[in-house]
């Protein structure tokens, strides 16, 4: 099978695993039970190079190719703690990429670099109460009034968004022009008239914080404007890929690991006097399901292959075969993860459904997948356009 993976990446593999395993897995039930992981793992997670491998030395990152993105994007998951996985990567994935690609020196001083260095935190403000899949749909409205902006609307689903400092932010710059009239903004959250109305409750995930927030008169420079005004949609669909991508790769790597701990139970669970993983049922099972995970990691593969050629060998914008095949691969993966948790939940028998068993949350984790940064439902409208059906 192809390799990707040079000396250099599996070196800064065996970092980030240890990070997981060592430093955030011990917490995982306390702050399930929290609701909220700790401040100082955005900071560790700078110190250590996780949050801007991939971003250029003059950043504050380590210069490095995407490859070692994925790389942790594979082993972040070891945690046993999706939550934390999620808000690491809101961090250096999600929210970022836009500052990194369109970031005036300022902006790159003020928000980028603080944010890889892990000490600031932040959100990435797209969603909203009536708007989440059909993002032209947004009603924040950013007005201009002499040399600043004023922002008016809400945003929900926040993830981060308890404790950010600031929030790259979709904003409607001209409502009357629809997704042609949507601007990105950088927001800092002490900024008057910004604040958190609630703290989301969610099934699973649960270490992550997720909020919905609100915007009255929040004024801020016109300097924290960020690229040109009602472009903010097209750099929206640019940084939605490294958002879907990234996503994929953690998610599947998520479902590789609990085939690995899966198996291993099955080894040890024994009935009707023998170990549950010598029955031929469930090593069907697993086989078809190992089958399934390799072939899309294949498929994810490329698409990383893609994305590292166009983005930072070409340095250039995001194809639509790429986004294509993105697309495909966040429904790809939803499918494989889904049945993959299911089927591991399933082979636990009782256990599955006991919280002491880290299968138990991986179940109710993986579940938003299929919904987070876009679902399934939408990838398919999305490449049912790009086929030109
Ligand atoms: C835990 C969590 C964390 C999140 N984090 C963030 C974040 O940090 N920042 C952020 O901005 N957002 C975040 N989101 C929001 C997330 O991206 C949205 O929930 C998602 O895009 C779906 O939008 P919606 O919830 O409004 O659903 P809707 O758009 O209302 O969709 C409802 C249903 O209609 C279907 N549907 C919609 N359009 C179509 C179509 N064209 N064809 C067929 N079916 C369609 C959908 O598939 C879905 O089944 C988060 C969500 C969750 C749950």
């Amino acid at each position: 099978m192809w390799q990707p993976f040079t000396e250099e990446h599996e070196q800064f593999r065996k970092t980030v695993r240890a990070f997981a395993e060592k430093e955030l897995a011990p917490h995982a039930d306390e702050w399930e039970a929290d609701e909220l992981f700790p401040n100082w793992v955005f900071k560790r997670a700078g110190e250590l190079g996780i949050l801007g491998a991939h971003f250029p030395e003059e950043h504050g990152g380590l210069g490095q190719d995407y490859w070692y993105s994925a790389v942790k994007a594979e082993e972040l998951p070891r945690s046993k703690l999706a939550g934390v996985t999620m808000g690491l990567l809101v961090q250096s994935d999600m929210a970022t990429p836009v500052i990194r690609d369109l970031g005036t020196k300022e902006q790159i001083e003020e928000f980028l670099k603080p944010a890889l260095a892990g000490d600031k935190i932040v959100s990435l403000g797209v969603s909203e109460p009536a708007a989440g899949s059909d993002v032209a749909g947004i009603r924040t409205v950013a007005r201009k009034d002499g040399d600043d902006y004023v922002l008016n609307g809400s945003k929900t689903f926040i993830t981060n968004g308890t404790r950010a400092d600031f929030v790259t932010l979709l904003a409607k710059t001209s409502p009357e022009r629809g997704a042609h009239g949507c601007s990105f903004f950088l927001v800092p959250t002490s900024t008057p008239g910004f604040g958190v109305s609630k703290k989301l409750k969610k099934i699973g995930n649960k270490s992550s914080d997720t909020a919905e927030l609100f915007l009255e008169d929040v004024r801020i420079p016109k300097r924290w404007l960020l690229g040109e005004e009602n472009q903010g949609f097209m750099y929206l669909m640019q940084n939605f890929q490294s958002e879907r991508l990234i996503g994929c790769v953690s998610a599947l790597a998520g479902a590789f690991y609990a085939l690995e701990y899966s198996v291993q139970y099955g080894r040890d669970r024994t009935a009707f006097g023998k170990p549950i993983i010598k029955r031929e049922v469930w090593q069907h099972k697993f086989v078809d399901l190992y089958t399934r995970a390799e072939a899309a990691k294949a498929f994810i593969y490329k698409c990383v292959d893609h994305y590292n050629d166009e983005r930072y060998v070409k340095k250039g914008q995001v194809s639509f075969d790429t986004v294509k095949y993105i697309s495909m691969a966040k429904v790809l993966v939803g499918d494989v993860v889904s049945d993959v948790m299911d089927t591991c939940l399933q082979f636990h028998g009782g256990w599955g459904y006991i919280e002491d068993f880290p299968i138990a949350r991986a179940w109710r984790d993986q579940r938003l997948f299929r919904i987070g940064g876009g679902t399934s439902e939408t990838m398919k409208y999305y490449i049912a356009k790009l086929m030109g059906f």
